[in-house]
């Protein structure tokens, strides 16, 4: 690994996922950390988002390194909610990564490997860079116009004058191009900044100031940048250390981040990152964000997993560890022991546990208010109702399907609010857990076994 690449990376932008959580912005609390009624998409559940909130804020203030939260609680009572509420709340430069236990198990690698890219996916590493700016005033600007014109194939000079020296600059296409935009003419006070050859017009100079007059009042005069010739310019990025450990061991670089191809990554190019990080730390050049780690179905981790995780949170630079179950006291997977949410004792004792309860009536038809919001359905109050009391009598995610459906059943009737007769036919036409289970146990001689 030659030099660590790490511009190839500047412009990805993050793909979030849409879907069931879309709605949920936030925690929905106030400045006291105290949860609003109804806000941000969340709704109830005021225990659990308060603790959330608070884990949060030792979060921001640096004091809970090492340490991990369990969220448990019955199924569908919003533990992924309010994992993606506290991504939200913190905020664009805090990285979230996110897994379902059962995930590690159908991966092309190791479940070891699978934790460890988890893992760094969620650890940022905010990097400054420097950049040459020069700032004078334009003298002179050149354009070589080829005898066939195109825009793309124009060179020319620019003789850009500090109270010192006159400096002559080659111009390429896209600074041609800058200068168009920007409007510059000599008499201008422009910056050029060194690396991308970015040029911003700062305003006119006052030497020139004859052309006051012509020039009218709404014109900025600046002053001629005197003696300080170059400045420099501090540029921040922010990538996960994963990102990095991608672009510098496949020969396909940053695109292996799109197509999901990262394959297993040497652990030798791990420990060259990480020994350059730590020089640019000590340089003052980064530093790093420990972020959120979100790991669903955590039951479905083995023995080997979970002193994986006992392992990794002792580790200083550790993103904060979220797991998440519905289950009680189960098996361990690879033992024959049982404990709490199938987790060993030693990792539960170092976890926040925060437990989620079952929701009211009137919490049901709040959150279904704002999925029918959010899917863009129109729904009368009856069906409204009705799908209530369906979400009661099942499940909250049961209901939050029905939505979708029988917005399509509505549709095909050429109606454009979902009535009592859309739910009721989708209702018909998917089971619910329950009546799925009714169903096989009287036709189960029918099924293999
Ligand atoms: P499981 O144990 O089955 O994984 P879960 O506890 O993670 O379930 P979620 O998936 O978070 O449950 O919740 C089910 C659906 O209800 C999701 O679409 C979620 O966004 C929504 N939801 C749950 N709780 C809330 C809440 N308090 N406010 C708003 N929406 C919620």
């Amino acid at each position: 690994m030659a030099e660590l690449k790490l511009s190839e990376s500047r412009d990805l932008t993050r793909i979030e996922r849409i879907g069931a959580h879309s709605h949920i912005r936030g925690l929905g609390l106030d400045s006291a950390l105290e949860p609003r009624q109804v806000s941000e998409g969340m709704v109830g559940q005021a225990a659990a988002r308060k603790a959330a909130g608070v884990i949060l804020q030792m979060i921001k203030e640096g004091k809970i390194a090492g340490r991990a939260v369990l969220l448990a609680g019955q199924p569908g009572t919003g533990k992924t909610a309010i994992a993606m509420g506290m991504a939200k709340s913190l905020g664009l430069e805090t990285p979230f990564a996110m897994l379902a236990g059962s995930e590690l198990f159908s991966l092309e690698m190791s479940k070891t490997e699978a934790l460890m890219q988890a893992f760094r996916k969620a650890i940022g590493v905010r990097i400054k860079e420097e950049t040459e700016v020069i700032e004078g005033e334009v003298v002179e600007i050149q354009i070589d116009r080829p005898a066939v014109s195109g825009a793309a194939s124009k060179t020319g000079k620019l003789t850009l004058k500090t109270t010192e020296m006159e400096t002559v600059y080659d111009l390429g296409a896209k600074m041609i191009e800058a200068l168009g935009k920007e409007k510059v003419q000599s008499g201008d006070v422009v910056a050029i900044d060194k690396a991308s050859g970015k040029i911003t017009k700062l305003g006119r100079s006052f030497s020139r100031s004859r052309d006051y007059d012509a020039m009218g009042p709404q014109t900025k005069f600046v002053q001629c940048p005197d003696g300080e010739l170059q400045k420099r310019k501090e540029v921040v990025h922010c990538v996960t250390l994963h990102e990095i450990d991608v672009i510098n061991s496949r020969t396909q670089g940053f695109l292996a981040l799109f197509t999901g191809d990262t394959g297993e990554i040497r652990a030798e190019v791990r420990e060259q990152i990480d020994t350059k990080v730590a020089e640019w730390r000590e340089e003052g050049k980064a530093e790093m964000i420990p972020g959120v780690l979100f790991i669903d179905e955590v039951h479905m981790l083995d023995i080997e997993c979970f002193s994986f995780l006992n392992r990794a949170l002792e580790n200083e630079m550790a993103p904060i560890l979220v797991v998440a179950t519905n289950r009680g006291i189960t098996t361990i997977r690879g033992t024959n022991y049982k404990s709490p949410h199938g987790i060993p004792i030693d990792l539960l004792d170092r976890l926040l546990i925060i437990t989620t309860q079952p929701y009211t009536e009137d919490e049901i038809r709040k959150i279904l208010d704002i999925r029918c919001q959010e899917e863009d359905v129109e729904m009368s109050e009856e069906a409204k109702c009705l799908l209530t009391k369906i979400g009661v009598e099942t499940s909250l995610r049961y209901a939050i399907h029905l939505i979708t459906a029988a917005a399509l059943a509505c549709l095909k009737r050429k109606g454009k609010t979902v009535e009592m007769e859309d739910i009721n036919r989708v209702y018909h036409l998917f089971l619910d857990v329950k009546r799925s289970t009714q169903y096989l146990i009287e036709f189960q001689n029918q099924y293999i076994n």
